[in-house]
């Protein structure tokens, strides 16, 4: 029987009841921390909610005894938002689960924001469409995690970000009234589009709770094969050349040498008979062969090797060297996720690289990413670092993304990791922006404060910024 002290917990109590509210050891360990593993607090309470009335009751709540909330979804973010502080309350999604309903004629699925992302796309296939958002933490990550994050992925070079793929959502605000604006329409100019100020906002803004997303055909085949490329120019060329003539281009993924390297052989596979300078990895869905458009690239010494997936298992393979998983092994791994226009993602790269390494020359640096998205990640092991390491490499890696003028994060978000740096990225204008919508929707910041930028619940990191 839990043992009420406080008059916020008792209220939720009296509302929701011992099935939505947890406390004490019922909260399971998984609510200290995402996949960025930067989480050390766990939640005084940790919601559970069945209805869309339990999010909004609980908000009502807690914004009137001013409790800063933390959302939670699948918990495999990378930039620690989802993160609690301590004697936060944490809502979790886990129970809002499930798919809706499947709109054939309008193209559109309806499902509840705490559906596993792989559940979705299964239920999609099913009545014989695509759902195109897709990423690496499939199997963990929940819709309302994708949206509020606005999710990048592997399939961005032909369906777009998240963003691109929603039509509508529900989300309830911090005072706890609900916005249904679960539009089916491909269509629709009438005023503001609401959905997009949730897209995004990493929870600050709103807890959504359920999107109306978009479905496409369901491709009826697939090819994948791994390009050697001997220079990052013919990387872009042949990137050009793909998307001229791949019908269905659906991935184009670049790994440099040290992480082609690396992961390779940490999966005991190997491709090529030399170690290449640049793999890619290109997948095109349709019934179409890519061998006519490979044997182009070849005679304009585009590439000078290549392999075809024979078999799932071999695409599967290729799947696996190009995710990496291999390096989370390295010590204290630092994992970056920036984006630049495509001409410039070599140089970046190679700077940051020689940065790092004249630093600390037993570093371990690895780039890969999805070139054709202008986004790549590179992780970084500096051996077991502690804060001024990891200080001292994220203004490197982010001091160069501000002379390319490129985005801090590509796909990932703010979150807390990289609130310090949003000002490489955007400018005092767009910031002050950001922080009235913040104002207007959630005045009293209840909602996932600290995320994106310092907020006035703590004035020292305000200073800071
Ligand atoms: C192996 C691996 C591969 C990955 N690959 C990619 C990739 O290719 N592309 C990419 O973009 N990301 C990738 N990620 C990062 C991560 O999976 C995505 O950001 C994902 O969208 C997060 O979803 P989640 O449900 O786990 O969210 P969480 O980690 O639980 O939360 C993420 C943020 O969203 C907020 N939030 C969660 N649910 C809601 C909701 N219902 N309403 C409002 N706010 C909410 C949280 O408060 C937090 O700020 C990868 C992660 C891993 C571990």
């Amino acid at each position: 029987m839990i043992q009420p002290t406080d008059p916020l917990l008792q209220a939720l109590l009296d509302a929701l009841g011992e099935d939505v509210v947890f406390i004490g050891e019922r909260i399971p360990a998984k609510a200290k921390s995402d996949e960025s593993r930067t989480g050390h607090a766990m939640p005084t309470i940790y919601l559970r909610p069945r209805r869309v009335s339990d999010v909004s009751e609980a908000l009502r709540l807690c914004n009137a005894a001013r409790r800063p909330v933390t959302i939670q979804g699948g918990m495999t973010g990378l930039a620690g938002g989802a993160n609690p502080d301590a004697g936060d309350v944490a809502l979790s999604l886990d129970r809002l689960a499930g798919v809706e309903e499947v709109d054939r004629d309008a193209g559109a699925m309806t499902v509840w924001a705490g559906t596993v992302l792989e559940t979705a796309q299964k239920a999609a296939e099913e009545a014989g469409f695509l759902l195109p958002i897709d990423l690496g933490a499939r199997g963990s990550c929940q819709i309302g995690g994708n949206l509020a994050n606005n999710a990048g992925g592997i399939r961005v070079i032909s369906h777009g970000v998240t963003r691109d793929n929603v039509l509508g959502l529900e989300a309830v605000l911090a005072d706890g009234t609900v916005i249904s604006s679960l539009n089916k329409m491909q269509k629709n100019n009438t005023g503001y589009d609401l959905k997009q100020l949730f897209i995004g906002s990493e929870g600050t803004l709103g807890v959504i709770t359920r999107a109306v997303l978009k479905l496409k055909p369901l491709g009826d085949g697939r090819e994948t094969c791994l390009c050697v490329v001997e220079s990052y120019e013919a990387a872009v060329a042949l990137l050009h050349a793909a998307r001229k003539g791949i019908a269905g281009l659906s991935a184009y993924e670049v790994m440099w040498r040290t992480f082609f390297d690396f992961s390779s052989k940490a999966e005991g596979l190997r491709f090529f008979e030399q170690d290449p300078p640049f793999v890619v990895l290109i997948e095109q869905s349709g019934a179409a062969s890519i061998e006519g458009f490979l044997e182009a690239a070849f005679e304009q010494e585009l590439i000078s090797d290549a392999v075809i997936a024979q078999s799932e298992k071999q695409r599967l393979d290729f799947w696996k060297v190009r995710e990496g998983y291999a390096l989370d092994h390295l010590p204290d791994l630092m994992n970056y996720d920036v984006s630049l226009p495509i001409g410039d993602l070599d140089t970046y790269a190679r700077a940051v690289t020689d940065e790092i390494l004249a630093a600390y020359p037993d570093a371990h640096v690895s780039v890969f990413g999805h070139m054709g998205d202008s986004n790549i990640h590179l992780c970084i092991s500096v051996g077991k670092a502690g804060d001024i390491e990891h200080d001292a490499v994220d203004a490197i890696v982010y001091d160069h993304v501000r002379r390319h003028k490129g985005a801090v994060s590509a796909e990932h978000g703010i979150g807390r990791l990289k609130r310090a740096y949003l000002g490489h990225s955007r400018s005092p204008e767009e910031i002050a922006l950001m922080r009235a919508i913040k104002t207007a929707l959630d005045p009293h910041c209840i909602l996932n404060p600290e995320r994106i930028f310092p907020t006035s619940r703590h004035p020292d990191v305000v200073a800071e910024a």
